[in-house]
């Protein structure tokens, strides 16, 4: 594994190896001589040191898009989830807000090839949140509508339809769907219990797209022959 595809360093050092503290690279095995660094506390050589550094992902514009498409796609997956497991149980679960966290943090890793930071943070942790949230909308609307359907069908047949803003009647449910973790406190209980479930999966969405740093430490230098 050599990048250069150049064998000098190893007959140039081979000689006098024994007498380098720094000892092998880790990553090539050959001797180290001169300038060498260490990633998590293990000697590499320079040459292998640049190949590591050329092959940390960078993040990028496109990088970030494509995460946002993936996370997007992954909240309408949870989101749709989330609505189809309340409806077929008639029990809304917290717990499938852990499920959702998952599939946002996941999603967006992919989407990204794994580059992550802290607005890929922001964002999947929005999404999860959203998606969880916003799901309380139609499970409220369906419950609604059962009521409706079983208590007052002929008295609303025979009502007038109320003229409807049907934008201002989509924002206006939207905003108490993202309230509605925080409306959920009315039961104490209940509401404190699915707000530490939604905080464990905001946690996953968040660890997912956390940045994948290599510490590379060093440059130092490797005693020469002579020296020692
Ligand atoms: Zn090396």
């Amino acid at each position: 594994m050599n990048a250069n595809g150049t064998q000098t360093p190893q007959f140039a050092t081979a000689e006098y190896a024994a007498n380098i503290p720094a000892g092998n690279c880790a990553t090539c095995k050959k001797p180290i001589s001169g300038a060498y660094f260490k990633i998590k506390g293990a000697p590499i050589c320079a040459a292998c040191t640049e190949r590591i550094r050329a092959q940390i992902p960078r993040d990028s514009h496109g990088a970030f898009v494509r995460a946002l498409v993936f996370g997007i796609g992954g909240a309408s997956i949870g989101f749709a989830l989330y609505v189809a497991f309340a409806l077929a149980t008639g029990l809304i679960i917290g717990y499938v807000s852990l499920a959702v966290g998952y599939i946002v943090g996941k999603a967006m890793h992919v989407g990204s090839r794994g580059i992550g930071g802290r607005r890929y943070q922001v964002a999947a942790v929005l999404l999860t949140y959203f998606a969880v949230s916003l799901s309380a909308v139609p499970i409220a609307i369906d419950q609604s509508r059962a009521h409706h359907t079983q208590e007052q069908s002929a008295a609303a047949a025979m009502q007038p339809v109320a003229p409807v803003n049907v934008g201002k009647a989509i924002a206006m449910l939207a905003l108490v769907g993202i309230a509605s973790p925080i409306l959920d406190l009315q039961d104490p209980v209940h509401g404190l219990i699915g707000l530490v479930i939604l905080f464990a999966g905001l946690r996953f969405a968040w660890q997912f797209t956390a940045a994948r740093t290599v510490n590379i430490s060093g440059p130092y230098t490797a005693a020469s022959a002579g020296a020692t």
